[in-house]
């Protein structure tokens, strides 16, 4: 059994940074949907052909493709002592498909960054200046703020009723908010 960890936010609310951290630090694989796209974009595979103008303007790839690009990556030896999941689920179908792997990789916390709109702004578009990511602009942000109220903020409740939800101050140290994370693990 693997278990699975699920970090949850809103875009630019530092899910990568601690994923990567936490991940490191517990011998967990880190998972993000949204870096394996944009590998599959700049490699040209079909599934980036799909993605490229999705993730260019904010809007989330099609379920089924994240789905089975998820469910293929789980598949992977590093994942035997349980992943993070960065950017997965974003819909509630996505999150009902976790459902039927409850046996194998069941959902065992989920995180959730509360960060300030104002702030998150910030970061994204400093982060466009430092990386040049093509959907860190500020239309794609005003799709993705949309998008993550719409689709992904129901997925808070939908793990409460479960009581599954750590909520995260996500503002301030990187260092204070990894410990604030970590001690769910010790
Ligand atoms: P951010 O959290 O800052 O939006 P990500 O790297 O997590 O950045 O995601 C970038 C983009 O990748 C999203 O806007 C979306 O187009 C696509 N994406 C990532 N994860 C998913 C997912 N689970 N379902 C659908 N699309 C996704």
């Amino acid at each position: 059994m693997s278990e699975l960890n699920i970090f949850l936010g809103p875009p630019g609310a530092g899910k990568g940074t601690q994923a990567l951290k936490i991940a490191s630090e517990f011998d967990l694989a880190h998972i993000s949907t949204g870096d394996m796209l944009r590998e599959h974009v700049s490699s040209g595979t079909e599934l980036g052909k799909i993605a490229k103008s999705l993730l260019d303007e904010g809007n989330l790839v099609p379920d089924k493709l994240v789905i089975e690009m998820l469910l293929e990556r789980l598949n992977n030896e590093d994942c035997k002592n349980g992943a993070i999941l960065d950017g997965f689920p974003r819909t509630l179908p996505q999150a009902k498909s976790l459902e039927s792997l409850d046996k194998e990789f069941p959902v065992a916390k989920v995180f959730v960054f509360e960060v300030n709109e104002d702030e998150l702004i910030k970061r994204i578009l400093l982060r466009g200046e430092m990386t040049g990511r093509s959907d860190d602009t500020e239309e794609s942000i005003k799709v993705r703020f949309e998008v993550y109220k719409k689709d992904t903020q129901p997925l808070v409740d939908f793990y409460n009723e479960k009581n599954l939800v750590n909520v995260i101050d996500a503002v301030g140290e990187v260092e204070d908010i990894y410990n604030s994370i970590s001690r769910h693990f010790k």
